[in-house]
């Protein structure tokens, strides 16, 4: 393994999570007896997971020209700029650090240890992050927790300063639930057929994982992909995100009597992208129109009583619900690492997992790798799980639970390890 000393691990180059906020949760912990007895107990089980699932991590073919990264039970640092020979070099060091979280580059560099700028990039995969906090959902607002950094409470819900002390350095926890997982697959398949139908990507080229946590990562492994340079990732994302759309990018313009006319009935034009899907869903019919502009217009008149909204609003509207809710940042990112395929999420205890089949995939079974032997956590709050297809009622206080309940639990921060199963491990 090699290791460059000049390790420049800055802010915009940190992985695939935004930890400004969650390492200054930590930091409030550190020092705490208990966090640590939980850091430990983790990490035995992380050792675990490394020595009877190693199979599950799925390395890039060319390992030895990719940039590693770790993070550590112990402390809050970044490890980057490592490079591994072979699987089997990986494999040694994952067991004998047992790391809380291992990181990847989607590109590839002639010197994978050498710091950002002599690196000598190669290319790299096309990346997209669909995240839940991303979505907005309202049933967030209600299943998240509230985690208070100033007196340490937890409340039920997202609130926007903690009620115990009025505090408003708080940090959401979150905890997904199975509509979460539902409207985030919804913008995986929403991706993937942008991905095919307007960028002519292979369907056997894009790979869907689970993030390990509350999310999706889509890794697109198409050679004529990987020169592509940042910006030009860039504007793939405005393009996907349906950024500065225009009615005339519709084909549509407006009189100076303001009515709608098409700006061409070209078939060609018409049915290809954005245009398209808009037309679609808007059940608009450029060809019904029989060539007259009055008769388009007219059409779009209906469509504007019919809704009670302004033509010009519904298709923002629509471009709005069609767009997919990915994180520009991650796609233009090209010296980014990313969680590796197959390792844990230590924000979870959950792993990175390819989804083979996206509609039954259940991250709570399939992601899911710890045993059901029990042990004993002490919670913080109420908290209801869906694990395994077992509903799981914990309350606050002493609960005797199965370990990949606890590890859950734990890696949220919303229990701790009782003290009597460290011993037993
Ligand atoms: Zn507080
Ligand atoms: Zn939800």
């Amino acid at each position: 393994m090699f290791f460059h000393n000049n390790d420049k691990s800055d802010l915009n180059d940190i992985a695939d999570i935004p930890r400004e906020k969650e390492s200054a949760l930590k930091d409030d912990f550190k020092d705490s007896k208990s966090h640590q007895n939980n850091q430990n107990w983790l990490k035995k089980n992380y050792k675990k997971y490394y020595f009877n699932f190693y199979a599950n991590i799925t390395l890039p073919e060319k390992i030895h020209l990719h940039e590693f990264g770790f993070r550590h039970f112990e402390g809050e640092k970044m490890h980057r700029h490592l490079s591994f020979k072979n699987s089997g070099e990986l494999h040694a060091f994952v067991l004998k650090f047992a790391p809380s979280d291992i990181y990847c580059s989607s590109s590839l560099y002639s010197r994978p240890t050498e710091p950002m700028d002599k690196k000598e990039w190669g290319g790299s995969e096309l990346i997209f992050d669909i995240d839940g906090k991303d979505l907005h959902l309202e049933c967030a607002l209600t299943h998240n927790y509230t985690k208070c950094h100033d007196c340490k409470s937890i409340h039920p819900g997202v609130l926007a300063k903690c009620t115990n002390c009025n505090s408003s350095r708080i940090y959401i926890i979150d905890v997904p639930c199975k509509n979460c997982i539902v409207s985030l697959k919804k913008e995986v398949t929403k991706l993937v057929n942008f991905l095919i139908d307007d960028f002519g990507i292979e369907r056997s080229g894009i790979f869907i994982y689970f993030s390990g946590n509350n999310g999706f990562h889509l890794h697109v492994l198409d050679s004529d992909y990987y020169p592509l340079l940042s910006n030009e990732r860039s504007e793939m994302a405005s393009y996907l995100l349906g950024k500065g759309f225009k009615m005339e990018t519709l084909g549509i313009k407006k009189t100076q009597g303001d009515k709608f006319v098409p700006l061409s009935k070209s078939k060609q034009l018409l049915e290809a992208g954005w245009r398209d899907r808009i037309l679609k869903k808007l059940k608009i019919n450029f060809y019904s129109s029989k060539n007259s502009d009055s008769d388009f217009s007219k059409q779009i008149e209906k469509l504007e009583n019919a809704m009670k909204c302004d033509f010009q609003q519904m298709v923002l509207k629509t471009v709005d619900d069609l767009s997919v809710k990915i994180d520009p940042m991650v796609t233009m990112d090209i010296h980014r690492i990313f969680r590796l395929p197959g390792s844990l999420n230590s924000k979870s205890g959950l792993a990175k997992i390819l989804c083979n089949d996206l509609k039954s995939f259940d991250p709570f079974n399939e992601a899911c790798f710890f045993d059901k032997s029990k042990v004993d956590i002490v919670c913080f709050s109420p908290v209801s799980l869906l694990f395994k297809g077992k509903r799981y009622g914990i309350h606050e206080g002493n609960n005797h639970v199965p370990r990949y309940v606890a590890v859950y639990l734990i890696s949220k921060g919303l229990a701790n390890i009782d003290l009597k199963d460290i011993q037993d491990g």
